[in-house]
């Protein structure tokens, strides 16, 4: 059961849901896949046993072999290569290749064209206790996290507890994450800001088809937005993390919720996504 974490807006408490939820759950694995920005290390505290540099594969193209056809100008649909015929020359922005390697699938000259790796970031395993830890952190000025995030994947163990801490937002990289994950848990903000982009992300997880439901964070009693919008959308609110200054504090020192009262709802709220009560 991959369990995603996730957020229309950053700065929701995304991140300390998904540690506290994996510590309570403790024999499970947590993996942090907001790689641009990754700090469920802070309040996990693993021992890193593993890191892994991540590469995809990037095209080097040869002007002294090439026969300037322009195959592989008109095959990017990313606009990354620019051919000039009349002066043999090949400009590459690297920063707009996707590493689909279709320019070297459709060019016709052997050798003109040459994948080489390129680092891209970095993938730590680790423990803490019972609870395995992976985190993904991208290179700096590295455009995309999506293939980071793609190739983390392949180190998660088939264990029966996944939780997942998704990237914020509502783009490519969410959905890398939301795609094969099998419930996600929204983290709102009771505020416009909060709400609205709360809305973009359901739209994305609705789109997918996934079965989703909804955290309130900093919940007060006198302010109602969030419970009012999921009732008009018919969306299901499963737990309520209060406003509070003890909570912040904590957050601030690298604390994540800790207490009965949240072992009990975290443990709760686990049963019913897996026994499909939500
Ligand atoms: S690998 Fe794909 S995205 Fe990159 S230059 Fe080639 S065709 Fe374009
Ligand atoms: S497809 Fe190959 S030969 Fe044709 S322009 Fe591109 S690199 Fe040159």
């Amino acid at each position: 059961m991959k369990i995603a974490i996730a957020s229309g807006k950053g700065g929701t408490g995304k991140t300390i849901v998904s540690t506290s939820l994996a510590l309570t759950v403790g024999n499970a694995t947590y993996v942090d896949m907001d790689v641009e920005e990754p700090n469920g290390a802070i309040f996990v505290k693993p021992e890193i046993s593993k890191e892994i540099r991540f590469t995809v594969p990037i095209p080097e193209f040869y002007e002294d072999k090439c026969i300037f056809c322009r195959k592989c100008e008109q095959a990017c649909v990313y606009n990354a290569i620019s051919i000039i015929p009349q002066a043999k020359k090949i400009l590459f922005f690297e920063e707009l290749c996707h590493n689909c390697g279709v320019c070297k699938y459709v060019c016709p000259v052997e050798q003109a064209i040459i994948e080489k790796p390129k680092s891209i970031g970095t993938i730590r395993i680790g423990e803490k206790e019972q609870l395995k830890f992976i985190d993904g952190i991208l290179d700096v000025g590295i455009a995309s996290a999506v293939p980071l995030i793609s190739g983390m994947k392949s180190y998660i163990p088939d264990d029966e507890v996944v939780i997942i801490d998704s990237p914020p937002g509502a783009s490519c990289p969410v959905v890398e994450v939301v795609k094969d994950s099998d419930f996600v848990l929204m983290v709102t903000e009771p505020t416009p800001f909060g709400l609205n982009d709360l809305e973009i992300a359901l739209g994305i997880v609705k789109e997918m088809d996934k079965p989703h439901a909804i955290i309130v964070n900093k919940h007060e009693s006198n302010n109602s937005l969030a419970r009012d919008f999921a009732k008009e959308r018919g969306e299901k609110i499963v737990m309520e993390i209060p406003f509070d200054r003890k909570i912040a504090e904590n957050y601030a020192k690298g604390i994540p919720l800790a207490g009965n009262e949240y072992s009990e709802m975290f443990l709760k709220l686990i049963k019913n996504i897996r026994e499909g009560n939500i």
